[in-house]
């Protein structure tokens, strides 16, 4: 995936907190340029990280250390956009600006938040982007779930409920998201001498997330290492002359 840098002033301080949600957006435009030339307007006071147009293509307008002006919350109780409106326990207990701990993805369409194929395959690709770098620069892991992986409408209900509408597929997103290629090193049968061990080596996207685990008990003990986005696997056998295991590799809530 290529980010086009397209960048906004509209932007703030994190003020400490660090990105742990993804919103999702839609413009309310039919084209990229409208969306962009509002976004990065300093008189609008409005912005997101990322604009993915309807043939894919990315724009980034603001950095993730940066909170962009998309969905920013009242602590004032007569305001509509009042924390305390959200449809989310975690946006109601931090009472303070969701700008500070979200990153925002708008997507350029008109209305009900249906994507067109290539949009929903690039929008993929930014959310894993996102979750990578947001690992990287903050320590943070964002769950692949809807708790994390949301739309403006449950942050504020009340002046955006369409944002970003009934058809937007956030059942989408989160499978391919899930949907992981993993490789391995190793192939076939290894023949592992008592006193010796071996270690495999998987890779791919979130391959460090694996768990490594054998299919049979008392043959193995398997000792998981993280090395950067791989996942090794030192497999020290303990069991009899001759015993035999398979080795499996699943991701937490994900698929195997
Ligand atoms: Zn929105």
């Amino acid at each position: 995936m290529t980010i086009q840098q397209h960048p906004s002033p509209n932007h703030g301080s994190r003020y400490g907190w660090k990105p742990d949600r993804i919103v999702n957006h839609i413009t309310a435009g039919s084209s990229a340029a409208g969306a962009l030339a509002v976004l990065c307007d300093p008189a609008r006071e409005v912005s997101a990280h990322f604009v993915v147009d309807k043939d894919g293509t990315v724009y980034q307008l603001v950095a993730l250390d940066r909170a962009a002006w998309a969905n920013g919350t009242s602590t004032t109780p007569s305001d509509s956009r009042y924390y305390g409106r959200s449809t989310l326990a975690a946006v109601r207990n931090r009472c303070t600006n969701a700008n500070y701990y979200t990153i925002s993805i708008e997507h350029v369409c008109v209305s009900g938040g249906e994507l067109t194929a290539e949009q929903l395959a690039a929008s993929i690709k930014l959310h894993r982007y996102i979750i990578a770098e947001v690992r990287r620069l903050y320590g943070v892991t964002i769950p692949v779930s809807r708790e994390y992986i949301i739309g403006h409408c449950e942050i504020n209900p009340v002046t955006k409920p369409n944002c970003p509408g009934a058809q937007f597929p956030y059942d989408a997103i989160l499978e391919g998201l899930r949907q992981v290629e993993i490789r391995s090193d190793t192939s076939g049968t290894v023949s592992i001498k008592r006193g010796d061990f071996y270690t495999a080596k998987f890779s791919g996207t979130n391959a460090n997330q694996l768990i490594v685990t054998a299919g049979t008990g008392d043959v193995v003990t398997i000792v998981p290492i993280n090395r950067g986005a791989d996942k090794l696997a030192a497999i020290v056998p303990i069991g009899k002359p001759g015993d035999a295991s398979g080795i499996y590799t699943t991701v937490p809530g994900g698929a195997p």
